[in-house]
């Protein structure tokens, strides 16, 4: 049988499943939020008039890499994936898994085999009493803290209001105020549902499925099954977020950064450390923030006081201090409208840094010269660097230094991953290791080496074997066997 006959066979047995039956006879199924509207179908194959539409809104963002699934799968419950799966394993298609195609890297783009495309998990159910919910994959930070936050609770989303919970989680999740919920944002995974290579459906936690358990804590574009929702611990939602914002010229991006090493350990974990580097009206600058996330105002005003009478807030240009904010402004478009919300083409690499000032002094000169003005690059100088203890998340180091470029026109593809390219070298150097969720396997390969321990890595590839020795699911980027 050749891969258009099995592409066809398995599209005939998910009709005969009653699977397609509203597509077989013309109905419209319901809507998918973003890209799915017109389509109401809930599986497309390469020589479908609608399979470019749907590959390329599969990505978050405008760049659109050129990788081709042979055939793209919607699902709309988890009995779906669980057919999807099935399916796969049948006509012998290696999948690759989408929440919600944020990955800058594109992972969730491969060639041939099937896209299972979650974009359609997105349940929330808070079990209040157990301060608990039960979350699906491609729920949006913004709406999950939206849904949460109506129940009184918080937890540590994305900083980027679009990133969904799917891939940001099974990476580890760099969230807003982590420092007090649990580190890092993977620390909160109390259980998850996964569809497993073999079809089946499991529960993993701390007492079933504990290797699985695992590695769903980090193991990130390597994790060898399908997240159809997550049960996370909930943290109470802080009342009042405040913060104070201090101006340096971009120049002094090493000085800024000593101020948030210095004050690293001294600071409460309920204050958010934060710098940012960007191109403002006045020119690159580098905005060092303090966000506050307290139980009353005057709490808030305790906590951000320090920062107000430090000898580096009087050198700063400009200040904006104990501003009002709120849990959903905590999200990085408050910091700027235009960015983090998916509007032009991004890539982005990461590393982790022992040496926070010497590695944001390293970056300035570069930063100038980035090809375009919406670019940026972000600190979390983290103050707690708990991990989520035995997990696959294992290679962190004090800070976080992201470097994310964003452009609006295609004819600039070129000269922006080429700066990107530059600033992965620079930042690379005595950098403590990288970000699983934030590199580029398909660049280089060992980018990925570096987010794991040795130890972690080996694990993985256990975990992957045990559970997966069909590799149904592709591995990490630039590690997949063919
Ligand atoms: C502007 C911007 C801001 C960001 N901000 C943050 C931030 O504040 N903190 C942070 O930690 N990260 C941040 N990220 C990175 C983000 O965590 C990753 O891009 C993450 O992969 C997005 O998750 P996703 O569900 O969209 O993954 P997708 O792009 O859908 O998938 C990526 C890969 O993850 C795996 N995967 C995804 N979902 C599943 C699933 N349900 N089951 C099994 N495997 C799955 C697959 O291997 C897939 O190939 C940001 C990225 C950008 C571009």
């Amino acid at each position: 049988m050749n891969r258009r006959q099995a592409l066809r066979g398995l599209l005939a047995t998910a009709t005969t499943m009653g699977w397609l039956g509203g597509c077989a006879a013309g109905r419209v199924q319901s809507p998918l939020p973003v890209w799915g509207d017109t389509f109401g179908r809930r599986l497309v194959y390469r020589d479908d008039p609608d399979y470019e539409a749907w590959r390329t809104g599969a990505a978050w963002q405008n760049y659109k890499h050129a990788r081709y699934p042979d055939v793209i799968a919607r699902p709309q419950s988890v009995d779906e994936v669980v057919t999807c799966v099935q399916l796969a394993i049948r006509d012998n298609l290696r999948v690759a898994v989408r929440s919600g195609g944020h990955n800058v890297s594109g992972a969730f783009l491969r060639d041939g085999g099937m896209l299972l495309d979650l974009g359609a998990l997105r349940d929330v159910h808070i079990d209040a009493a157990a301060r608990t919910a039960w979350v699906g994959p491609a729920i949006w930070s913004r709406n999950l803290a939206q849904r949460l936050g109506a129940a009184g609770f918080a937890f540590p989303y994305a900083h980027c209001a679009t990133v969904p919970m799917g891939g940001y989680l099974l990476g580890g999740g760099v969230g807003v105020n982590g420092d007090s919920w649990g580190g890092i944002a993977c620390a909160n995974i109390l259980a998850a549902d996964v569809v497993l290579a073999s079809g089946e459906r499991v529960t993993v936690s701390a007492d079933d499925h504990p290797d699985l358990y695992w590695a769903v804590r980090g193991g990130g574009t390597g994790f060898p099954g399908v997240v159809t929702a997550y049960r996370l611990r909930l943290h109470d939602a802080p009342t009042h977020v405040v913060a104070s914002a201090y101006v340096f010229p971009v120049t002094a991006a090493g000085d800024a950064a000593g101020w948030l090493e210095r004050v690293r350990a001294s600071a409460p974990a309920k204050t958010e450390l934060m710098m940012l580097m960007a191109r403002g009206p006045a020119g690159p600058m580098a905005v060092v923030r303090f966000a506050a996330f307290a139980q009353s105002a005057d709490e808030a005003k305790r906590l951000l006081t320090p920062y107000a009478r430090a000898p580096e807030a009087a050198q700063a240009l400009a200040r904006m201090e104990f501003v009002p904010g709120s849990m959903e402004r905590s999200f990085i478009e408050s910091m700027d409208a235009t960015r983090g919300l998916g509007f032009g083409s991004y890539a982005v690499e990461t590393v982790w840094t022992d040496d926070l000032p010497a590695s944001a002094a390293a970056t300035v000169d570069l930063f100038g010269q980035a090809p375009s003005p919406g670019t940026h690059l972000l600190i979390s100088p983290r103050i707690n660097n708990r991990g989520p203890g035995d997990a696959a998340f294992s290679r962190i180091g004090r800070s976080f230094l992201g470097a994310y470029t964003v452009w609006k026109d295609p004819a600039d593809d070129a000269d922006n991953h080429a700066w990107l390219a530059d600033m992965t070298q620079v930042m690379g150097r005595g950098a403590a290791g990288r970000y699983v969720n934030e590199t580029d396997g398909f660049a280089a390969r060992e980018r990925v080496l570096t987010c794991y321990s040795d130890t972690a890595w080996e694990r993985l590839g256990a975990v992957r074997e045990k559970y997966d020795p069909w590799q149904r699911f592709h591995g990490f980027p630039g590690w997949d066997a063919a």
